[in-house]
């Protein structure tokens, strides 16, 4: 199994929403806000090379829509997904699945491309990977969430029938090498994928864990529709995290890849930073 890590470029949200309860007095210092209290974040993907297939978790916010929307996000910085899958000589026609953690619009809005004045699949020889829980919770949004899950981002993945479901059991297997854990406290069934990469585990945190700073618990987006589950949730993956040595990639940290945990009198921390490259 071969990893490579596909930036695709950052985007900006609020300070405050990103860091919850946390008052700005404590988060400006892991992350600078600018004049507006937008902070920047990374859009990190994954790419896993298992055998005959080429599985990109996450693919990013895309390009579709006009620039009405894009200007709430301040894209900004050097990578795309198709320079980043160029760098490591692939194409996005060699993807032959796309594994989405979930269907907030800076996951998959790269599913899809407008080609003329239609919508469709960015990767045409790939299967699509969601589960039923969370399609269903995606495709009737609560009035929250909505402004997340953007039809033009989801439906025509289901119409193009590359569409696939995973099926809802939690340590399920979706290669010999990478298994599903499923958590609820994000949104409904987000699915974070853990590989054995050699000696090493690698769990993929998606919005679990947004960032670095994000490691003490208390530490919950505002975005999350159930704040209290994602509290034992955080509580139970970073504990095994720790124990067990575990490597969380990171998809949105601005600046770490990579980190490991450690536990220390206050709590589980941040301990080695590191680059995927370099495991
Ligand atoms: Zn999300």
């Amino acid at each position: 199994m071969k990893l490579y890590t596909i930036d695709t470029g950052f985007f900006k949200l609020d300070g405050g929403a990103m860091y919850g309860v946390v008052p700005k007095s404590i988060w400006q210092k892991l992350n600078p806000a600018d004049d507006n209290n937008m902070c920047t974040w990374a859009m990190r993907c994954l790419l896993i090379e298992d055998g005959n297939r080429l599985i990109l978790v996450d693919n990013g916010i895309g390009n579709k829509q006009e620039e009405k929307f894009f200007r709430h996000y301040y894209l900004h910085g050097d990578a795309t997904l198709d320079s980043s899958l160029a760098k490591h000589g692939f194409h996005r026609d060699d993807i032959t699945d796309v594994f989405l953690t979930h269907l907030h619009f800076d996951h998959c809005g790269g599913s899809i491309i407008r080609e003329g004045d239609k919508l469709v699949p960015a990767f045409r020889n790939a299967t699509f990977w969601s589960n039923p829980d969370h399609w269903k919770w995606a495709t009737q949004p609560n009035e929250r969430e909505k402004a997340s899950f953007l039809k033009e981002n989801i439906l025509p993945i289901q119409e193009s029938g590359q569409l696939k479901f995973i099926e809802q059991r939690e340590n399920i297997s979706f290669t010999n090498n990478i298994q599903i854990r499923f958590v609820h406290g994000h949104t409904d069934a987000m699915m974070l994928p853990q590989l054995q990469y050699g000696d090493t585990t690698i769990l993929y945190m998606a919005d679990l864990l947004p960032s670095i700073g994000h490691i003490p618990i208390p530490y919950v987006m505002a975005y999350d529709m159930f704040p209290l589950t994602t509290l034992q949730e955080k509580k139970r993956f970073l504990q095994e995290a720790a124990d067990n040595q575990y490597v969380l990639f990171l998809e949105h940290d601005p600046l770490v890849e990579c980190c490991k945990l450690q536990i220390t009198e206050k709590g589980i921390r941040a301990g080695d930073t590191f680059k995927l490259s370099e495991i």
